[in-house]
């Protein structure tokens, strides 16, 4: 949003950051007066101090006005439908932790990234997440 006007609700704390090129973790830590530390050894602290831990795609953000989505967006999803999703977030998280993650991480496997549990909800709210697939344009 550089340059353009923020929405009324637009968090100034996380506006800061989000603009910032300064440490995240330096921005937050000053933000809630945190006392000072000596970061971990082999820790990342965030993706500008560490760019290999940004996403491989780019987003553009659309700013967008909050109101409730219409009511005819609430498809309701069939439970094939729901199963079907499930399958391919759980493909779709196997895939992501075998190209980036399975090498640098081994001690992790797929399931640390999103448990399963958290894919079942993603699966069961399908339907109704439908309206907000406009927040983030991908540019990449
Ligand atoms: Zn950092």
């Amino acid at each position: 949003m550089p340059g353009g006007e923020l929405p009324r609700d637009a968090d100034e704390a996380m506006v800061k950051l989000v603009h910032s090129t300064e440490c995240a973790e330096v921005i937050i830590d000053r933000h809630l007066d945190n006392p000072p530390h000596v970061p971990l050894p082999g820790r990342c602290c965030c993706n500008r101090c560490y760019p290999s831990l940004r996403p491989a795609q780019q987003y553009q953000w659309v700013p967008v006005n909050p109101a409730p989505p219409p009511s005819s967006a609430m498809a309701p999803t069939t439970d094939e439908q729901r199963e079907g999703i499930y399958q391919e977030l759980v493909r779709w998280r196997l895939v992501h932790w075998r190209n980036s993650w399975r090498d640098d991480w081994p001690q992790y496997g797929p399931k640390s990234l999103v448990s399963d549990a958290d894919l079942n909800t993603i699966a069961n709210h399908a339907g109704s997440s439908s309206a907000h697939r406009g927040n983030l344009a991908d540019t990449g």
